[in-house]
């Protein structure tokens, strides 16, 4: 039996500075950090869901396109040490959250959701869903039964 992997500490150390305005120093052709990034060519080489894909990564920010099927969902969890938040593009979603709360989503609409709390996210839609969602590194999960729905957590309790 292996011990558990160390859970790597929350950190903001930035030591990639620089000390005026220049032209973009980064010309990614692909993701992440492209400098334009267009969804719908992501959807059409993707495929059919369920996948997600890394749009921007930085000391800062972890951006992911997530697309989820209908009745298909993601694995509840929480975070210990940022709050989360989601700008919904396509489908109709509900996030079911500790204590009870219940949040049904569509297009155009932002969810955000503070450290400490489940969020158990699911496409109640008809169509595909897309979310962009918007973490910090490291994005430590903590992954945990729905209280609502009665999900259980069968899983390691935590990932990054
Ligand atoms: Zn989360």
């Amino acid at each position: 039996m292996t011990a558990p992997e160390a859970e790597p500490p929350t950190l903001l150390n930035i030591t990639d500075v620089v000390s005026g305005p220049i032209p973009p120093r980064v010309m990614n052709l692909s993701l992440p950090n492209m400098l334009h990034t267009r969804i719908p060519e992501i959807v059409a080489r993707k495929g059919p869901p369920p996948w997600s894909v890394r749009v921007i990564a930085d000391e800062r920010n972890l951006v992911t396109l997530i697309a989820n099927g209908p009745g298909t969902g993601n694995r509840p969890h929480w975070h210990k040490d940022f709050d989360e938040w989601w700008v919904i593009l396509a489908g109709r979603l509900r996030w079911e959250l500790t204590g009870g709360t219940v949040i049904e989503a569509v297009k155009d609409d932002i969810v955000w959701i503070p450290r400490g709390t489940v969020h158990h996210i699911m496409n109640v839609g008809d169509d595909l869903s897309l979310r962009l969602a918007i973490a910090m590194p490291p994005a430590v999960h903590y992954f945990s039964a729905c209280e609502q729905c009665g999900y259980t957590d069968d899983g390691p309790r935590a990932f990054w």
